[in-house]
Formats: structure tokens, C-alpha cells, sequence
């Protein structure tokens, strides 16, 4: 479903609530996708690869200690979808004239 729509109109990826956040890295080891890195010199987590991030994937939530991570519901997720996918049409109708 989602494959048909270029992953960079879908905003699914993580946010990181930097008050919380205690940089304790175990985001940046938990996600094997690599959408998290530690920033060092603020010794807090970074979404740094957001695009990595499978699409529907909220695993990391549960993880994060801090309870600093959040997604937008999967609600929001298929709207975007939808939204990129009407865009989409959109586009190709006007390429077709
Ligand atoms: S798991 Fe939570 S507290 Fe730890 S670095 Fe990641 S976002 Fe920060
Ligand atoms: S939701 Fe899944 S893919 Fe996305 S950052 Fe978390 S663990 Fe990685």
C-alpha cells in the first residue's frame, strides 16, 4: 500500500521530547534501522535518518525509559498516506495533458 507513495511524503518517524530525554541511548541500540544517533555534545538522542523509520513501526516508544518518544496515531499515518496519494494523482493527471 504505502510502497506506491515515495517515503519522504509520509512524516511517520519519531519525536523526541528534548526536556525529557536523558540521553540514554537505548533508542540509538534498540532501532536496527539507524534513525536515532546520540548528539554527544547535548547528550541527548537525535532523529537523525527520520526516512529510515518503517512506516506504521512505533516500537521504540515502549523502550525509551524517559517516555520521550512519540509518533503521530496510525490515524494520522493513513491520512498523510492518502493526502500523498491523492498529490500524486494529481501530479500524474496534469503530466498526462
Ligand atoms: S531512549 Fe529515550 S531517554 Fe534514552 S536517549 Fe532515547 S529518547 Fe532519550
Ligand atoms: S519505529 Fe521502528 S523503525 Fe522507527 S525508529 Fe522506532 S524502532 Fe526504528
Amino acid at each position: 500500500m504505502a510502497e506506491q507513495v515515495p517515503r519522504e511524503m509520509i512524516a511517520w518517524f519519531p519525536k523526541i521530547d528534548m526536556e525529557k530525554c536523558t540521553g540514554c541511548s537505548v533508542c540509538v541500540d534498540f532501532c536496527s534501522h539507524g534513525v536515532y544517533k546520540l548528539n554527544e555534545n547535548m547528550n541527548k538522542a537525535e532523529v537523525y535518518s527520520p526516512f529510515e523509520c518503517i512506516v506504521g513501526c512505533s516500537n521504540c516508544v515502549g523502550q525509551c525509559p524517559a517516555e520521550a518518544v512519540s509518533f503521530p496515531s496510525l490515524e494520522q499515518c493513513k491520512e498523510m498516506i492518502d493526502r500523498a496519494r491523492a498529490e500524486m494523482e494529481k501530479k500524474g493527471e496534469g503530466e498526462k495533458k
